[in-house]
């Protein structure tokens, strides 16, 4: 059983809270266990190392379309050149090309990260300096979208702006270790909102939340991938889960990776794995 020092050290200030109490082989064996669908795919990291725990995703480091999963990282490329004073905008629905037909009425950027609202994340793409986004891009780690981008592109429709599974995971690790930077609290909010209430939902609160939509990357063509990443717990996360459901929305997927996020992360350390944790390190 590997436990590094930093589980070691996390455990003595999240014990209450219940690490993951799996050891890290367990942790895949348990998930693929419970979860052998081939149309997921699952990719969990520790954080702050950016280190794979477990994984099930064919080609983690080939660029794919990841669907809204880019908005908070464009959100901070309008931040750069709007001294990180986001819009408030009403989404008219349908009308404004936001995909909830009848609108999400008013927006500001945290509700925007809740409910992924197109109508809001286009508006603001619409004033993202390329200077800016190529900032943020180098800063998270990310590839760049396609020259001559679209506002479109920038909230994620279509596949101008493909970025790695394995990538993606790591720029939100970044996110989290940044909650202190400029801008990144109100988007660190509106991702804890949209696992309570937005379409982060199925995953469940205690977790920052995002979740994407994307044109179908499979052979078997399906309308389009379901993307969710999730890390928790809130108040210190260590757990990294991104998730992808082939032919399904991302909400829907949120519901899937829920289910796995009660198999890392929710059982309790026993006083067992505490001992054998510090004799491997001594
Ligand atoms: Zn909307």
């Amino acid at each position: 059983m590997m436990l590094t020092r930093r589980a070691v050290l996390g455990l003595a200030v999240s014990a209450p809270l219940g690490a993951d109490s799996l050891p890290e082989q367990s942790a895949g064996i348990a998930l693929d266990r419970a979860f052998p669908d081939p149309r997921l795919s699952y990719l969990l990291t520790d954080c702050g190392a950016s280190r794979e725990i477990c994984s099930r995703w064919a080609h983690p480091m080939d660029t794919v379309p990841v669907g809204s999963l880019v908005k908070p990282f464009t959100a901070l490329a309008y931040g750069e050149t709007h001294a990180f004073r986001f819009p408030v905008f009403t989404c008219a629905g349908a009308a404004g090309h936001c995909w909830l037909p009848q609108g999400h009425g008013r927006m500001e950027i945290s509700s925007a990260i809740e409910h992924s609202c197109n109508a809001y994340f286009l508006e603001l793409a619409r004033d993202v300096a390329p200077e800016a986004l190529g900032s943020v891009v180098q800063r998270f780690g990310l590839s760049a979208p396609d020259p001559g981008f679209e506002a479109a592109t920038l909230i994620g429709l279509g596949s101008g702006w493909r970025i790695s599974p394995f990538a993606m995971a790591r720029a939100y690790s970044e996110l989290v270790a940044r909650s202190l930077d400029p801008g990144v609290r109100v988007l660190l909010a509106g991702m804890a909102l949209s696992a309570q209430s937005g379409t982060g939902r199925g995953v469940g609160r205690g977790a920052y939340v995002k979740t994407g939509t994307a044109p179908c990357i499979h052979e078997s063509k399906e309308g389009g991938d379901g993307y969710v990443i999730a890390l928790y717990p809130t108040d210190a996360p260590r757990f990294n889960l991104l998730v992808r459901v082939h032919g399904v929305p991302g909400a829907q997927a949120a519901w899937v990776c829920g289910k796995m996020r009660s198999y890392v992360g929710r059982t309790p350390w026993s006083a067992a794995d505490a001992l054998v944790g510090m004799l491997w390190q001594s």
